[in-house]
């Protein structure tokens, strides 16, 4: 009865809340309440494995009836220096012969190639194979979108004004063998698994925690341009049970800034990150290929972590650079030391940040080295050591100091307007034996 008060007492965006494209279909002209309504009593029998909960939030005039087996995918990536269509492309997961030669040879398209800033995203929709269903390209001056769509078997390009309306979202997800096939599954874009990931970073190494069977519920924004998902915003509030355990994220400003707090109005953001290594679809999918010199904690007092060569390595606390150059078995090698005695040792490397030395600052997440294998290493790792007051200590035990809690006067605020979120993720991770999609 618990959720059927939340219903009742719903908000004002809750009204907007409906059912995924596939129960509008079904349900026809039911109110989008009643709808949110339904999905708080069991109607059908349990899901069958492998089956996402997934309720989105989006407007009656942006739904669409889904087709049997026309499932779409939307990915987005943010351009790089160097970057090419082709690559981009591959990135996205196009694998479409025909969309490639439109966009990368067609004369129609041609001026498109010279609008790949770095630091902006390209999106794209495509099919279950990879079929390119609409690609979106922001243009360099930053007003106007060119929209590559497939009309049947030909492609045509158009341009229009950037008229991005921002919906609210709400997905969630099981983890049954990594973090991307559950996003994928539920239709969630790799930007919002990767704020995902950096939200719980202090609380959950993204590499080497995830169990089968954890779970997540999300709400995060949504721009879409015509009623199509355009490209992701900020995630709202996030939930992750992680080995049983729940964190709970809402995202909060004051003083014209943003940040994530826990529900007791702690700040997610803590001294040390959990794992040195920025998750990507990339690091996530990377299992050490070799065999471990020594691969026990006890025995080298470190933890490891497979990645590519070249993959960025991050300071995981605030502090400044003890040493930086080559060491015997650790080879290239970058000590941070930080407040209250911790040091931090990250090992292998294959280069350093440019610019670092001994005595630099240096602040959570600054990229200080890439991955490497020098010295004592036979396969690309980083190896990274926690020291409390000179001795190693493992770093997947350690509870590290927290961050200040909000005001009173703010925690009141932050918690009116978590609550209602709050009520909204445990409706996602209630309702197993509910199909929505
Ligand atoms: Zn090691």
């Amino acid at each position: 009865m618990i959720k059927r008060r939340i219903l009742n007492h719903a908000p004002a965006f809750l009204e907007r809340l409906t059912r995924h494209r596939w129960a509008l279909a079904a349900l026809g002209s039911l109110s989008a309440l009643s709808m949110v309504a339904a999905t708080a009593v069991p109607v059908a029998s349990p899901p069958p494995e492998g089956q996402q909960r997934v309720i989105e939030a989006l407007q009656i005039e942006a739904m669409r009836p889904l087709q049997e087996g026309s499932e779409t995918f939307f990915r987005e990536e943010s351009i790089t220096r160097g970057d090419t269509f082709g690559s981009l492309l591959a990135r996205l997961g196009v694998h479409d012969e025909a969309a490639q030669r439109f966009i990368l040879s067609s004369p129609e398209a041609r001026h498109l190639h010279r609008q790949l800033v770095a630091g902006r995203s390209l999106a794209a929709r495509t099919t279950a194979s990879g079929e390119l269903i609409q690609l979106y390209v922001p243009l360099a001056d930053g007003e106007t979108v060119a929209i590559i769509e497939r009309h049947g078997e030909r492609l045509k390009l158009s341009e229009h004004a950037l008229q991005y309306e921002t919906h609210q979202v709400m997905k969630s997800g099981e983890i049954r063998s990594s973090l991307f096939g559950a996003t994928d599954a539920a239709g969630i874009p790799d930007s919002i698994a990767i704020q995902m990931a950096e939200i719980f970073s202090s609380d959950i190494d993204f590499h080497r925690d995830l169990r089968r069977g954890d779970r997540f519920s999300l709400i995060y924004e949504m721009q879409y341009h015509h009623g199509q998902p355009a490209r992701s915003g900020r995630i709202l509030a996030a939930e992750f049970v992680n080995d049983g355990k729940t964190y709970q994220a809402f995202l909060f400003e004051q003083d014209g800034k943003s940040a994530y707090y826990g529900p007791d109005g702690k700040s997610r953001k803590k001294a040390f990150l959990r794992s040195p290594l920025e998750f990507s679809r990339v690091t996530s999918g990377f299992s050490m290929r070799f065999h471990p010199i020594l691969n026990t904690w006890r025995a080298h007092k470190g933890v490891d972590y497979g990645a590519p060569i070249g993959t960025r390595v991050r300071a995981t606390g605030d502090g400044s650079v003890e040493f930086v150059g080559t060491r015997g078995g650790y080879g290239n090698l970058v000590i941070l030391s930080h407040a209250g005695g911790y040091q931090t040792y990250y090992a292998h490397l294959n280069g350093f940040a440019k610019g670092l030395k001994k005595g630099s600052r240096v602040s959570q997440g600054d990229t200080i080295g890439y991955v490497g294998k020098t010295g004592w290493a036979t396969g690309p790792h980083l190896h990274y050591e926690f020291h409390v007051k000179g001795s190693a200590v493992n770093p997947l035990s350690i509870a590290v100091p927290t961050a200040l809690p909000l005001s009173p006067a703010q925690q009141a605020r932050f918690q009116a307007q978590s609550r209602q979120q709050l009520a909204l993720l445990e409706l996602l991770q209630d309702t197993p034996s509910v199909r929505f999609e």
